[in-house]
């Protein structure tokens, strides 16, 4: 009992010039729950004695932890583009001074300068994406999730929203177009098989109660064999002749042809955009390599039912995507694609990359690493399937272990074949340097 009346008072031990210029109540809230415990440890005689200066510097080291950053930068060497663990696309740092002054001043997010009075924050990007798009009208939410709400929510709530039964799937992250058609009060009408829908299967399942027909890219997976979907002309058509709306959920829409024949069995939004559909919705950060954002396109006289749903206010981007995704779209409206890190990544051929990896192995040393080929794929629930080729650096030595020493240093890997692969696909030449040090500390140790 002795030694629980010499546990330190809360204000005496957070006056110690060990934690001058810190904050107190944070402090205090620190000390006081050290100090249960270590009361709780001599109650329970686990404990028979306590160390003063080891407490204070227990309570600054875990003062010093609160900041930390949580969210810290890493190196994506697992040649993964559209990483979702990993923050999907890149903002390239011209972007992001570009957008800069928007950020860190007062703006004209809804002010129209030349009247003096209240403007629209959605038309900041509107004409521009329409020149990139040629669209009637257009309209950003908060992420692509969000856009597929507020299509069903505002067109086909109460009412039926037919969709072919090999596209009800799930993102990840649990999103599952079903259960999101269910929150947003949309009725479900399932047509087709798993592996097959046809033309004729949407026809057959119109009532009264329909009000869209919806086509949902598959995103992460793919139906091979025996299988077939149907056009989004041919939905287009089916909308037309029954006065509906058609609405392609495209997850992933991109504006420049892929590399590697990758665009083969997924057209471009241009391509999508001949169909003249009544709305797609797009993510802002999958292969359009911008900011998180759901971009919405389409005619204008169902943009603006969207606009006057209340919902859009729980959904509208902040300046912060604004500012970034319209020096995207400027960026691509100059196709000035060095910009927009995602397309850069997935563009550079493997003979560049080879010479990349080449120059770092000679850094590093042969006895340590070799360049090998290899395949990656693009990630973030796009391109399923698709692989395409890329070159990374073998490091030599137990993978398993390697990969763990590298993760420690905010370097994540990929394990194929049990080697340990630094994948060039993913990674930006600016941080070639860094790499070098970490493989030099690792294989040096
Ligand atoms: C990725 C994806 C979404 C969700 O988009 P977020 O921008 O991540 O919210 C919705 N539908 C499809 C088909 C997708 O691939």
């Amino acid at each position: 009992m002795d030694t629980l009346r010499k546990l330190p008072k809360i204000d005496k031990l957070v006056a110690n010039p060990l934690f001058e210029g810190l904050n107190t109540t944070l402090l205090a809230n620190i000390a006081r729950k050290k100090i249960e415990i270590l009361r709780e440890e001599i109650l329970s005689n686990a404990k028979e004695d306590f160390d003063e200066k080891k407490l204070l510097f227990d309570i600054k080291s875990s003062y010093e932890k609160l900041f930390e950053p949580s969210l810290k930068p890493l190196i994506n060497a697992t040649g993964v583009i559209l990483h979702t663990n990993m923050g999907r696309s890149l903002i390239h740092k011209n972007i992001l001074e570009k957008a800069s002054s928007i950020i860190t001043n007062y703006s004209n997010l809804e002010y129209n300068q030349k009247e003096g009075c209240r403007g629209e924050r959605y038309e900041h990007v509107s004409e521009h994406l329409k020149n990139l798009l040629h669209v009637e009208d257009v309209l950003v939410v908060n992420n692509n999730a969000s856009a597929v709400f507020l299509i069903l929510n505002t067109f086909a709530k109460d009412k039926e929203a037919i969709v072919s039964r090999g596209e009800l799937v799930e993102i990840g992250g649990s999103f599952r177009i079903p259960e999101v058609m269910q929150q947003s009060g949309a009725i479900l009408h399932e047509v087709g098989a798993t592996n097959k829908t046809k033309a004729s299967d949407y026809r057959k399942a119109i009532n009264e109660h329909t009000s869209m027909l919806m086509k949902v890219h598959q995103s992460n997976f793919s139906i091979e064999g025996f299988s077939e979907d149907t056009k989004y002309s041919d939905i287009k058509r089916i909308c037309e002749e029954n006065v509906l709306i058609d609405y392609y959920d495209l997850g992933s829409g991109y504006i420049p042809e892929l590399p590697y024949n990758l665009g083969n069995n997924e057209p471009s939004l241009k391509t999508i955009l001949k169909d003249d559909p009544s709305l797609i919705s797009f993510s802002g950060d999958k292969l359009f390599g911008s900011v998180q954002a759901g971009i919405i396109a389409g005619k204008k006289e169902f943009i603006d039912e969207l606009k006057k749903n209340q919902l859009l206010r729980m959904l509208r981007v902040d300046k912060i995507t604004l500012s970034i995704l319209e020096e995207t779209i400027k960026a691509y409206l100059k196709e000035d694609y060095q910009s927009i890190p995602t397309l850069w990544m997935l563009f550079q051929d493997t003979a560049s990359l080879h010479v990349r990896a080449t120059k770092m192995q000679k850094e590093i040393g042969e006895k340590f690493c070799e360049v090998i080929k290899s395949t990656t794929v693009m990630g973030g629930g796009t391109l399923p399937n698709r692989e395409f080729p890329t070159i990374a650096l073998h490091v030599k030595g137990k993978a398993s272990k390697l990969e763990r020493l590298f993760r420690e240093k905010s370097l994540i890997g990929r394990i194929e074949n049990d080697m340990f692969l630094i994948d060039f696909r993913s990674i930006l030449p600016e941080f070639e340097e860094q790499i070098i040090s970490i493989i030099k500390k690792i294989t040096l140790d």
